[in-house]
């Protein structure tokens, strides 16, 4: 009966417009119709396991230990990463470290200093 969109979080199809927005009542999920909804913009956005956004230049330091692909080396926790460049893919984060070299990171697995 009514022509909203269903919730993309949930499925439901009780939601319901307010102002530029749809919301489903049964999970909470908010977005705007054939806009950009929060999801897809968290996907263009960086962000370290903290939440906040990542930028090129930033510095950040490792919040667990990794180990570095192709070698035996194991990149320690609490080391800092210097003007890292912010790159798509699922390791997102390009970046050199003293030691290492040139690696790829996940944001998730780095805090923002
Ligand atoms: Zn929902």
């Amino acid at each position: 009966m009514s022509s909203l969109p269903s919730c993309p979080a949930c499925s439901s199809e009780y939601t319901y417009q307010d102002g530029s927005l749809i919301i489903c009542p049964e999970c909470g999920h908010e977005w705007v119709p054939g806009g950009d909804s929060p999801a897809d913009l968290d996907a263009e956005t960086v962000k370290d396991a903290n939440g906040n956004v990542l930028q090129d230049g930033d510095t950040v330091s490792v919040i667990k230990d990794l180990k570095v692909k192709g070698s035996s080396s194991v990149l320690k926790i609490g080391t800092r990463v210097k003007n890292i460049r912010l790159v798509d893919g699922d390791h997102n984060i390009d970046c050199k470290i003293d030691g290492f070299g040139a690696m790829k990171l996940k944001s998730e697995f780095v805090k923002k200093i």
